[in-house]
């Protein structure tokens, strides 16, 4: 960069404003902006990017940009989105940008019959191209895909995986058997996004679950089923909302819509009369999609809710039906929400246990008639718990210890999380049961999960997120980096290695056999009185030190005067550093547990069938879920938005040759001030005999088969000095 250059500075509301360097600091720069002419501002060296000479041109892939960096692309972008072109590559990977309306004719079937079989990169940037490359790698390679969209609340991530996967969308349309089985998927959809997605200040249908999506097919490379698996319910929601955000979409479609018969039985009332509704906003969609037309209207396409299997015997495929009989998910729902109007209060007695309060409300009454539960016992299981004794040599006596009322509401709170997420379990369940298969081939995968997550408080949930992304991350770069130099291979460039700073630290810090934080989890549960401090203690004494993990400012006070703190730990991830609470109110007693699996319900029950036996699994489902989904990664293509991720390619890519251009289009660009002799050889040995007769440094570019590739900011210099010659 040097003086008169056009450059993007920092700016504080724009990301990024155009401007010129009057003055070069040792680490700092001088800047003119464009729009305030004589009003200079100081910039840090590292903060400031060369600008492409014509800022108003754009490219499909950022890669022909002269320069590639953060500013260059997200103008690139910006650019693109107000001519309504919101999908742009970075190489293979397609970024998406969220234009909030419908962009005519982009996702026609007109578009969709455009993309077929055409290679990526032959047409404009589009999420088809995407998904036809998976399926032609899927066919070529015989192997399955997956595709992986990620990005934050509201950036479109499913949306764009709907548009892959889902009927009169992408896979399902180009390459379906023309059965019904697309039609079942898009059923089945929007009773995955009642029950897991919810409003949030930043997206009213924000999925609130992590899922993976495959579409499988047979042989002959058709459409023969699908399977959803989910990962990482948010359970909090589920008994607590921030004041403009909302419960999951079926609450307010059960007050909204119910009809007056079930109304009755379920004794539900508006979302103002439920604590697990009113702390939070409790308004009804009154738009297109109305919470009281979406429930009512549970026998079109649009089915809301699910009840027991009709019609086609065994082995036929099944489909959604309308609820006939029993309402069985919508009763759960309703108890769930009478749970949470239970209210306790202290005991008059000196057991210093809690009571209900109101004993007069029918509230607990309806919650146990609603989950198959006797009152009574529901009543003792909510407000004491049930230990073993070891004291007094009375080994394994059963004792019931009073619960206080802070205890007692989190046992209300555990209790209802757990009966809700045994729920949605099952509804998945259901869903893949209608698009059943026999066998398949190979499968298109689309993982559609939450991005990097950082609150005001961050619990076990934030945590497995936050993994979870810095485990993609990871991915990210190894497979990015593996397609640059698979690329440079492809065209003979001899340049195999790319230098960048990986993650793998923090993943240690996590997976870590033994003195991972996971393990450490782990351990604490297999002691005989896990408890939050100590976890929290070990994980501290077990990476003293670590450059990624440090203690919560709070806890160095707490350390100075020598008093405890459960606050927990912060740790630094590729996207910003986390401070994760470690205190644990979820655990659900284990006579609260044993109650519900012997209900007299026997929906009930079945939802907590074998919750024993995979308690372990349970436990460690935050790993797990994410090694199945990890292990199945077998190609990789990627959807992103502007994110740290991204800036971490970029800097991924500056190690090698980012900027790129075909030896035709060099040949076009420069054809005009090279004289006749030249511009009659081929394009490729017109570069060779330009570049040599500009006697270039041979490091800063290299010579492809198809291409010219170029050190960062290279193609720009390149291009001075032709236009200066
Ligand atoms: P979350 O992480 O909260 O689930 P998300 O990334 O899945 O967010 P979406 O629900 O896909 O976000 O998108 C949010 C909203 O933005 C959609 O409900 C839709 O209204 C709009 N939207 C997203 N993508 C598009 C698109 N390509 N065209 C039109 N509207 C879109
Ligand atoms: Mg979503």
């Amino acid at each position: 960069m040097e003086d008169g250059k056009p450059v993007w500075a920092p700016h504080p509301t724009d990301g990024f404003q155009l401007g010129t360097i009057v003055d070069i600091g040792a680490d700092s720069l001088t800047i003119e902006p464009l729009k305030q002419k004589g009003k200079t501002f100081l910039a840090p060296v590292n903060q400031v990017f060369p600008a492409e000479d014509d800022v108003n041109k754009h490219v499909e892939d950022n890669c022909s940009l002269m320069y590639l960096n953060e500013a260059t692309l997200l103008n690139n972008i910006r650019v693109r989105y107000s001519k309504d072109k919101i999908y742009t590559f970075v190489a293979n990977i397609l970024i998406a940008v969220n234009p909030y309306y419908d962009i005519p004719k982009l996702y026609s079937s007109e578009t969709i019959k455009q993309y077929r079989g055409r290679s990526l990169g032959t047409l404009p940037p589009h999420v088809y191209a995407i998904a036809d490359k998976a399926y032609r790698d899927m066919k070529v390679l015989k192997m399955s895909q997956s595709i992986v969209v990620s990005g934050e609340s509201g950036a479109g991530k499913t949306e764009n995986t709907k548009f892959t996967v889902f009927p009169n969308r992408y896979l399902t349309t180009s390459y379906g058997t023309g059965q019904d089985i697309d039609e079942r998927i898009v059923e089945a959809n929007p009773l995955l996004e009642a029950f897991g997605n919810a409003k949030t200040v930043r997206n009213n249908n924000s999925s609130r679950f992590g899922k993976f999506v495959e579409i499988h097919f047979n042989e002959k490379n058709a459409v023969v089923g699908g399977f959803v698996s989910h990962y990482l319910l948010e359970k909090s929601r589920i008994c607590r909302q921030s004041p403009e955000e909302r419960n999951y979409h079926i609450f307010y479609r059960l007050c909204a819509g119910a009809s007056e018969d079930i109304r009755q039985k379920f004794h539900l009332g508006s979302p103002d009369t439920f604590r697990y509704l009113n702390r939070g906003c409790t308004r009804f969609f009154a738009s297109k999609d109305t919470d009281k037309q979406i429930l009512q209207n549970r026998k079109s396409p649009e089915v809301q809710s699910i009840g027991p299997f009709e019609g086609p015997a065994a082995g036929r495929p099944r489909r959604l039906q309308p609820h006939v009989r029993g309402h069985e998910e919508d009763r759960v729902v309703a108890g769930v929400l009478h749970l949470g109007n239970v209210d306790f209060e202290e005991a008059g007695s000196t057991s210093g246990g809690c009571t209900i309060k109101n004993q007069s409300s029918q509230t607990l009454e309806h919650c146990a008639e609603l989950l198959g539960l006797e009152e009574e016992d529901l009543r003792v299981s909510l407000t004491t718990r049930v230990m073993l004794t070891t004291a007094g040599g009375a080994k394994g006596t059963v004792i019931k210890v009073p619960l206080k009322v802070e205890q007692a509401n989190n046992a209300r709170d555990a209790l209802a999380k757990a009966v809700y997420s045994r729920l949605f379990d099952h509804v998945v369940t259901r869903v893949n049961q209608c698009f059943p298969f026999d066998s398949s081939a190979n499968f298109i995968g689309v993982l559609d999960i939450a991005g990097f997550e950082y609150f005001e408080h961050n619990s076990f949930e934030q945590f497995c997120i936050n993994y979870c992304n810095e485990k993609l991350q990871q991915f990210f770069n190894e497979r990015i980096l593996k397609e640059e130099q698979e690329l440079y291979q492809r065209e003979g460039l001899g340049v195999n290695e790319v230098h960048y700073v990986d993650n793998q630290d923090c993943i240690d810090l996590v997976e870590g056999k033994l003195v991972g934080i996971l393990d450490i989890l782990d351990e604490e549960n297999r002691l005989p009185q896990p408890s939050d401090q100590h976890f929290t203690d070990t994980v501290h004494s077990k990476h003293k030190d670590h450059f990624r993990l440090t203690v919560p400012r709070k806890s160095k006070l707490a350390v100075h005067r020598n008093v405890r703190d459960d606050e927990g730990f912060i740790v630094r991830h590729f996207a910003g550093a986390v401070c994760y609470e470690t205190k644990n109110n979820d655990a659900l007693h284990m006579s609260l547990e044993c109650l519900v699996s012997e209900s007299k319900d026997r929906f009930i029950r079945d939802l907590f069938e074998n919750s024993n036996n995979s308690k372990d699994m349970k436990q460690k489902a935050g790993k797990l879920s994410f090694i199945s989904v990890g292990n199945k990664f077998k190609r990789i293509l990627w959807i992103r938005v502007k994110s740290p991720g991204m800036v971490s390619v970029l800097d991924l890519m500056q190690g090698g040759f980012p900027s790129r251009a075909p030896f035709h289009e060099l040949y076009n660009m420069y054809e005009k001030y090279m004289p006749p002799k030249l511009t009659r050889l081929d394009p490729r040995l017109f570069c060779k005999a330009l570049f040599k007769a500009l006697g270039l440094n041979e490091n800063d570019y290299k010579f492809g088969l198809t291409k010219v590739f170029f050190r960062p900011g290279k193609f720009a210099e390149f291009d001075q000095i032709m236009k200066s010659d």
